[in-house]
């Protein structure tokens, strides 16, 4: 079925920054929200590109704000567990389709993007298990919907390509008792006696209870 007009990248709608060389115009997109804790992912696609459709998508689940203060900086709940992600469709071939994940790691992790490594990892389980195809390439991505290609090396070199790849890192990368640090990915502890990376600060121990826990 072609997808309407609405529900393709509009280069027009992209900030001027990026839009030159956009990788993803007139690929389809679809909106999705997934819980990292909880059990649920719901996915839309829209009919017209506008900012805000994630934040309807949580709207009845509890421990949510409604849709304006969930953005903002100092919700109360915000998105809760619930993580922001993008589905881009290749306009024709589906083995191309890309993930695409927002990210930061210094927002509140109720901020609706994930905030860690491991967060990344978790996310992908649960799409995953909610039938994404595992051989769905993995973007993070910045507010402006541009791939974000910091840690390119980290990502390399312990093959985070797919929704397959960091659904597995999980537990064989990023496990609490790691040298790489489950917050930034990087490879900050020499001994796993180290509490805190020299990166980003983390410490290993909460970014497993904040993902698991919250
Ligand atoms: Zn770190």
């Amino acid at each position: 079925m072609p997808l309407e007009h609405g529900s393709l990248i509009d280069p027009n709608l992209l900030v001027s920054s990026v839009r030159q060389g956009y990788p993803w115009v007139g690929w389809g997109i679809g909106k999705g929200v997934t819980h990292l804790r909880n059990d649920i992912s719901i996915f839309a696609v829209p009919k017209e590109q506008k900012s805000g459709l994630h934040s309807h998508l949580i709207q009845g689940f509890p421990n949510v704000d409604p849709p304006e203060l969930c953005y903002k900086p100092n919700h109360i709940h915000g998105f809760d567990g619930f993580i922001r992600w993008i589905y881009l469709s290749h306009p024709h071939d589906a083995k191309q389709d890309v993930l695409g994940i927002d990210w930061g790691i210094g927002p509140r992790p109720t901020s609706g993007i994930t905030t860690s490594v491991l967060s990344v990892a978790v996310l992908c389980q649960n799409v995953m298990r909610h039938g994404m195809s595992p051989k769905t390439r993995v973007a993070l991505l910045d507010p402006n919907l541009s791939e974000i290609t910091f840690n390119r090396s980290m990502i390399e070199s312990h093959c985070l390509f797919t929704v397959q790849d960091w659904a597995q890192s999980a537990s064989c990368v990023f496990h609490v008792r790691s040298l790489y640090c489950p917050r930034c990915g990087l490879k900050t502890f020499s001994s796993a006696s180290y509490r805190f990376c020299y990166r980003c600060g983390a410490d290993p121990n909460l970014v497993h209870k904040e993902v698991y826990h919250g």
